[in-house]
């Protein structure tokens, strides 16, 4: 077939057979894509098709070789880094965007929701009611586009426009080694270099130390360097640890630099009224960032960068006039959805063709309310305490580390074992294995720990339990094939 008009009025069927599938796979029943690669590989691997087969073929085959074979991170036991499978609204209202509304541009009800559902988030996560935000593909974005920001701000402030000139001098931006390396990505994207993010040290959680923070900042008072930004914490990636907010903010204030809070992940943990006061400070911020796309259950593709004034981005990030878009709107006598491009999101960041995000934030937020996020936010904060209780409880279990928010640190322990990290590497690569709990690790003060972090709208109680079986068996069956000859020359040598 080799017919190249898209389908109009065919879509129910063929979404209905899709839905099917999907469902399907949302029973979790199906093996992990590796168990039958070789399959899915014959059947999908072949040269460049001259003539296409037709949707109904193409549709057909998603749902035999793709979509069974697709990734574990939406099961509800897969607890890996901070990732999770899209609620099905989020879902479903992606769809609707790519199909009614594929760019943020134009007056339509799609792109009200772009700024109505930026601002639902500022006020959920109680950030200044001043702030304003621009959507963008996640937290590495979101970072850039922050850090952005702050750069031109702090180059303006000595009369020079870094976004129009370039870089004419070095800079420093202050963070601590568990901010996200996206910074450090973000500060090289910038032209600053990853080398002018400096490393303030930080307690035994990871968290920022003020006073430390002050002393380089006084060191570094006449280095020539533009101080850019101040790098806090509001959910660190490895731990969940959340940095001295206030403090450190009252720090920027104090020394005229912009105070940064990369609340990618952690940002919704504000929700949790035992950890609330956690976040006090964040009023003070210049910039935050969030993802939709992790505890918020949106599919990728979704962060959040807030700014006091939208100014700034512009002048970070303006393309300027351009030939192609002359005289294509007029932006007065709006009469037509395509009279004005709207808010000019892509003069706010570094992308200019982007999908309709806001909307599916919008539906996210209007299915369960904000009632319904606080329940999931302590529902998983809770988890991460439970996990840590039960470690805490079996003499073969080891909390490494608190959780502040809906990640817990811990590992198993055992005198079979000298190299207790080389223990735990493998008892996590049994857990990936048999497939039932599939947390991520993390080095923590050098201690290679097991690292569930519950963002998952699927996960539930009898997950957390089940993690914790899958560590003692997976551990208890490593300790015993290591007693007997390994395990006697392990001691005769120590
Ligand atoms: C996940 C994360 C990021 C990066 O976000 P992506 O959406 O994966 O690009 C940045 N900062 C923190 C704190 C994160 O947890």
């Amino acid at each position: 077939m080799s017919n190249d008009r898209a389908e109009c009025g065919n879509l129910a069927k063929l979404l209905q057979q899709l839905g099917g599938q999907l469902d399907q796979y949302l029973r979790f029943e199906h093996a992990d894509a590796m168990q039958d690669a070789k399959r899915w590989r014959s059947a999908l691997e072949g040269s460049l098709p001259e003539q296409g087969v037709g949707i109904e073929q193409v549709i057909e085959q998603l749902g035999r070789d793709l979509i069974p074979n697709g990734s574990q991170i939406p099961y509800p036991g897969c607890t890996s880094f901070i990732t999770t499978g899209a609620t099905s609204v989020g879902a479903l209202v992606t769809l609707a965007g790519a199909v009614a509304a594929p760019q943020r541009i134009g007056l339509t009800a799609f792109s009200f929701l772009e700024e109505l559902s930026l601002q639902w988030l500022a006020e959920m996560f109680e950030l200044p009611p001043q702030m304003k935000g621009v959507y963008s593909s996640g937290g590495s974005v979101a970072n850039l586009v922050a850090l952005g920001a702050a750069r031109q701000w702090a180059f303006e402030r000595i009369g020079l426009d870094p976004a129009r000139d370039g870089m004419r001098l070095p800079c420093r931006i202050y963070a601590t080694s568990a901010s996200h390396n996206t910074i450090r990505r973000a500060a090289a994207v910038l032209g600053m270099g990853r080398s002018a993010v400096v490393n303030i040290p930080s307690d035994a959680m990871g968290r920022m130390l003020p006073a430390a923070l002050r002393r380089q900042l006084d060191a570094d008072s006449n280095n020539g360097c533009v101080p850019v930004a101040i790098v806090a914490n509001a959910g660190a990636t490895s731990t969940g640890a959340i940095d001295p907010l206030r403090r450190i903010g009252e720090i920027a204030g104090e020394c005229g630099i912009w105070f940064h809070v990369d609340g990618a992940y952690g940002l919704p943990g504000i929700l949790d009224e035992r950890v609330r006061s956690l976040y006090d400070g964040l009023a003070l911020a210049d910039s935050v960032i969030v993802d939709p796309h992790k505890w918020m259950g949106a599919p990728v593709g979704i962060g959040a960068t807030f700014v006091r004034d939208r100014g700034i981005l512009n002048r970070a990030f303006t393309q300027g006039a351009s030939d192609y878009l002359e005289g294509s709107v007029t932006d007065e006598n709006i009469q037509h959805s395509m009279d004005s491009l709207g808010v000019p999101y892509s003069d706010f960041g570094v992308e200019l063709s982007a999908p309709s995000r806001g909307a599916v934030v919008w539906a996210l937020i209007r299915e369960i309310g904000k009632e319904g996020m606080r329940e999931r936010v302590c529902r998983h904060n809770a988890m991460a305490r439970l996990v840590a209780e039960r470690a805490h409880a079996h003499p073969n279990l080891e909390v490494v580390m608190e959780p502040t928010l809906s990640i817990c640190c811990f590992r198993y322990v055992t005198d079979d074992w000298e190299d207790l990290n080389e223990l735990n590497r493998r008892i996590h690569r049994k857990l990936v294995h048999r497939g039932r709990s599939i947390p991520s690790t993390a080095s923590v003060n050098g201690v290679l720990a097991i690292r569930p972090c519950f963002v998952g709208a699927r996960t539930s109680w009898e997950h957390v339990d089940e993690l914790i079986e899958e560590v003692l068996h997976a551990g208890q069956d490593l300790a015993a094939s290591r007693q007997g000859a390994p395990y006697e020359t392990q001691q005769a040598l120590s």
